[in-house]
Order: structure tokens, then C-alpha cells, then sequence
């Protein structure tokens, strides 16, 4: 069963193309990747399936229902939630407030949507930290806090984009096992990261765009291996 099909989606800004005839899907349950080099339109791609804005052409399909033209808000509460790669929590509020925001995805009631943040928060071992104000984290923190907020919105596909960049290694390693963890729990999750041995150990299958095409798709083992990916890294 697909959870997401997205076919011949086009994404146009003037007379620039960033996202070009893309056909790609997700099964429920798995880890998709995406990779590709700066600028191949990876995060165009997540904000045509996120309804940030709508794409030129093609068609997205969630959860077996026509999404071209919703937006965030209403994705979101459909069960598909983003992060973004410029993180932007309100940095004067809690973590707690934060994440609570992002739990009235689910809850009209204050107290259960505070509960709701709570449960993420402890999961993702951030508890001790609920009362911190956002603007005050390392950017580690600055990344979980991000996951924990889209989270909060409990969604069936989780669109992570680069939430890995600028981690030492060890913390890195345990974001890894943090984003097994939630597919474990039923999460399907779409990935962009560009720490190779991140993506490598996470996916079951990666999709590898270049100037807005699709270059190559396959297992980690297969990809690492593919003379056009190998060749689109070394930007020949
Ligand atoms: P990636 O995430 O793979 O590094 P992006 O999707 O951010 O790449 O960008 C793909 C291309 O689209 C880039 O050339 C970028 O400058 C352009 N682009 C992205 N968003 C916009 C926008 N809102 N308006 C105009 N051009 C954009
Ligand atoms: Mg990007």
C-alpha cells in the first residue's frame, strides 16, 4: 500500500525548473530517502508535497486522496507533517510551548495537547529541557526540538530535511536511532540528508535527483554503487 505517490510532478520558479517530471512513491512503513547535490531541488520537492506551494504540474497523492492543492496546515492535520532546514521555533518560548503548538494539530483542549507534547518530548529524551526557551539550544537541540514539534501533530509520514546537518558524529548516530525508532512505531518517513552514512544506514530505498530529475533509485547498496549517482557527486 502507498502512503504517497507523486507523479510527473514539475516545479517551476520563472523560467527555472527545480523540480523536473519526478515520479516517485512510498510504501507505509518504510524509510525513503532523498538525496542529490545542493541546489537539486530536494527541498522544492518536500514543499510540493507538504502544500507550501502548490507544484506546476503533476500530481501528489496522500493516503490515496488528490493533495496538489492543500496547504501545510491541512496536510498536517491529514497526518503529514515537515521539518524545515532553516529551523524557526519561536525562540522566546519553551520548548514545551513549542512542541505544545504543534500538538493543537490534534486538540482543540490546551491540557491535552500540553500531554500530547509531554509524551513526545520524553520519547525523544528532551523531557529535562521542556521549560528551556528555544532561542537558547545548541543546534542539536535546535533539530529534536523540530522533530518533537512535528511530532506533536502525530503524523502517518514524517518528512525529515536535513535534520542531521551540523551534528557532531555521536549526535548524529542517535538521531539515526531516534528516526528508527519512529518507524518502528509506525511512522513512514521521508528523508533528505546529506550525511551519506546517515542516509545509507536509514533507508530501505533512495531516490537520487540531479538538476531536478531523477537520476537513480534503489537500495543504499545499490546507489552507492551507480556510476551516474558517483558521477552527479563528483560534478562531472
Ligand atoms: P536542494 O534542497 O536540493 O538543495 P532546493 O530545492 O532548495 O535544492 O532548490 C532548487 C532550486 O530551486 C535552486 O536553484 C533554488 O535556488 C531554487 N528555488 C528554491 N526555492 C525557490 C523559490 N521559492 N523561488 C525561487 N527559486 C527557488
Ligand atoms: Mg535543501
Amino acid at each position: 500500500m502507498k502512503i504517497l505517490e507523486v507523479e510527473k510532478m514539475v516545479m517551476r520558479f520563472g523560467g527555472l525548473t527545480a523540480v523536473d517530471t519526478l515520479d516517485l512513491n512510498i510504501d507505509k512503513g518504510e524509510i525513503l530517502g532523498l538525496i542529490g547535490p545542493n541546489g537539486a531541488g530536494k527541498s522544492t520537492a518536500f514543499n510540493c508535497i507538504a502544500g507550501v506551494h502548490p507544484p506546476t504540474e503533476g500530481r501528489i497523492t496522500f493516503n490515496g486522496e488528490y493533495t496538489n492543492q492543500l496547504k501545510p496546515w491541512d496536510l498536517c492535520k491529514k497526518g503529514l507533517a515537515r521539518t524545515f532546514q532553516i529551523v524557526k521555533p519561536f525562540a522566546s518560548k519553551s520548548v514545551l510551548y513549542n512542541v505544545t503548538v504543534g500538538a493543537f494539530a490534534t486538540t482543540d483542549k490546551r491540557s491535552d495537547a500540553e500531554d500530547k507534547a509531554i509524551m513526545v518530548l520524553k520519547a525523544l529524551n528532551f523531557e529535562n529541557k521542556k521549560e528551556l526557551k528555544s532561542g537558547a539550544l545548541t543546534i542539536a537541540d535546535r533539530k529534536r526540538l523540530e522533530i518533537a514539534r512535528a511530532l506533536a501533530t502525530e503524523p502517518k509520514l514524517l518528512l525529515l530535511d536535513e535534520v542531521m546537518a551540523g551534528l557532531r558524529p555521536g549526535e548524529v548516530d542517535e538521531l539515526v536511532e531516534i528516526v528508527q525508532g519512529l518507524r518502528n512505531s509506525g511512522i513512514t518517513i521521508f528523508v533528505i540528508e546529506h550525511i551519506m552514512r546517515a542516509i545509507m544506514a536509514l533507508s530501505d530505498r533512495i531516490v537520487v535527483i540531479q538538476f531536478g530529475k531523477k537520476i537513480a533509485e534503489g537500495t543504499p547498496g545499490e546507489i552507492a554503487s551507480n556510476e551516474n549517482v558517483i558521477k552527479a557527486y563528483l560534478g562531472e
